[in-house]
């Protein structure tokens, strides 16, 4: 698949306020600079699309692009950031749980994960939730770039056996660079045979 076409529809504050559910959707979603807007703008070939690191965590919203008039891309906020209030921390959960649980058209959550660093306990919790509520997920691991290439095998490995500690088998998983457009390929083509398959 060829993105063609990539454009902002809105934000919502709530799920009631997301568009009318008519076509499939794939959300984006992981903690703060885990290099989600980078990936976005990445695999729809348009700097700038998602806004890469601006005023982090300020404001809950859920972002839909419509792309190639076919399918919507979601920019989720991403969850632990240190600097959230601890009202904005409920209201995150409140309204992703909303949309988690209603939003009928949602095809795939695509967690990012960072290839950087050590399994982190609040990525795990966060896949066993959606796990739990019976959403479709995908792993995303970001910043596979040529540098610090074996510390990222590492890491993915110990990742993979942090999950299979909870999860009878893995969701599918990407390995992606941003810089690089590692992955692009991969990640469209499995979004094509999800669309292809829920017609
Ligand atoms: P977000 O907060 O999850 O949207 O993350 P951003 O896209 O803003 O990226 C966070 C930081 O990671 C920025 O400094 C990016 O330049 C950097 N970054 C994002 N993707 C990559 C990547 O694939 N490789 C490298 N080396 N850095 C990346």
């Amino acid at each position: 698949m060829e993105i063609t076409k990539a454009e902002f529809v809105k934000g919502s504050s709530f799920e009631s306020q997301c568009p009318k559910p008519d076509k499939s959707e794939f959300a984006f979603i992981g903690r703060s600079n885990v290099g989600k807007s980078s990936l976005i703008n990445m695999l729809v070939n348009k700097t700038g699309l998602a806004k890469v690191s601006s005023t982090p965590g300020k404001t809950i919203a859920i972002n839909h692009f419509l792309i190639n008039d076919s399918w919507y891309l979601v920019d989720l906020p991403g969850y632990g950031y240190a600097k959230r209030s601890k009202d904005l921390r409920k209201q995150w959960i409140d309204v992703m749980d909303e949309y988690f649980s209603k939003r009928e058209n949602l095809a795939c959550v695509f967690t990012l994960i960072d290839s950087r660093i050590k399994p982190q306990s609040k990525d795990i919790e966060f896949l066993n939730y959606l796990g739990e509520k019976g959403v479709a997920i995908a792993i995303v691991f970001t910043k596979l770039d040529k540098n610090r290439q074996h510390e990222s095998a590492i890491n993915m490995k110990n990742f993979k056996n942090e999950l299979l500690k909870y999860w009878e088998e893995l969701p599918p998983i990407f390995a992606t660079s941003a810089v690089k457009k590692t992955g692009r390929k991969e990640l469209l083509e499995f979004i094509h045979d999800v669309i292809k398959s829920d017609k």
